[in-house]
């Protein structure tokens, strides 16, 4: 059945399929017969949190119980190129006992080792990410896209249009937005994408549309060699009870779409998945 790799964070929920012969019937995953693969897939420490009431992510459920979550970036090797798939909690957080945060009221995040720093233990400096996609623009996700001034930056054209629309529906998402243009800045190669787009054009990475979120929240379909498919999920989902049930956190900016992203997930997971022997 389902591999699962999961990891209760603001990032990662990684869902793991294995392709098969009939996996690409109508759907846009490449054909695992065709696709191209990446060559490598890196998972980078990219801070982590504490959040005071649960229920914000399981609405009237567990409501004011902690909640611990890990924020995951990960780095993609394709051919002489590198994609770098979020940024994570800002470096000035670094080993910061106070630590830092998105939502003081709700959420602190700490950060243990630097995104340059692991980008450096692989031999790499910032120069060398050509590609940064981003999953959304919430905070710990975008903390350190200024330190790849260079590279292209990846996002969905939704989620730029939101962050610099009006006023959100209440003071929390309004917080996010403004935070939101204050990490991002303006970068000289913005990069603004409408809906699902194969970053190197061989099937072997694709930027996918999950909008719910955030209004232009996308995940990563990873195709590797011997792996397989791998959905990077970004903040599609946080828990495994809220990917089987349809859970949908207080925080998204929209139930229904957020609903249509998992069903979207299911289906790209049924689709490149065979039966495991
Ligand atoms: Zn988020």
């Amino acid at each position: 059945m389902l591999k699962h790799a999961i990891s209760f964070g603001l990032v990662a929920f990684l869902l793991m399929a294995e392709g098969g012969p009939a996996a690409n019937a109508g759907s846009k995953l490449p054909d695992p017969g065709s696709a191209g693969v990446a060559d490598k897939l890196f998972r980078l420490d990219c801070g982590h949190s504490l959040a005071n009431d649960e229920s914000v992510w399981t609405p009237g459920e567990n409501v004011g119980r902690s909640i611990e979550f890990s924020s995951t970036c990960w780095l993609i090797k394709h051919g002489s190129e590198w994609l770098l798939w979020d940024t994570g909690v800002p470096e000035a957080a670094i080993k910061d006992p106070q630590g830092w945060s998105t939502l003081p009221k709700l959420i602190v995040y700490h950060l243990d080792k630097t995104v340059t720093g692991q980008l450096a233990e692989i031999g790499l400096k910032p120069s060398d990410i050509g590609r940064v996609a981003i999953s959304h623009t919430h905070g710990d996700h975008i903390g350190n896209v200024r330190l790849f001034p260079d590279s292209a930056i990846l996002m969905q054209r939704a989620e730029h249009s939101w962050i610099n629309s009006g006023n959100g529906p209440n003071d929390n998402v309004n917080r996010l937005m403004a935070l939101a243009r204050e990490l991002l800045g303006a970068p000289k190669n913005l990069q603004l994408i409408d809906g699902d787009t194969d970053v190197f054009g061989d099937g072997s990475v694709i930027l996918v549309s999950t909008p719910g979120h955030t209004p232009g929240s996308q995940s990563l379909l990873v195709h590797l060699k011997n792996s397989g498919f791998v959905i990077l999920s970004g903040d599609v989902v946080h828990l495994e009870g809220n990917f089987e049930r349809n859970i949908v956190p207080a925080l998204n900016t929209d139930k229904a779409q957020s609903i249509a992203s998992l069903e979207k997930i299911r289906q790209m997971m049924a689709r490149a998945m065979r039966p495991m022997t």
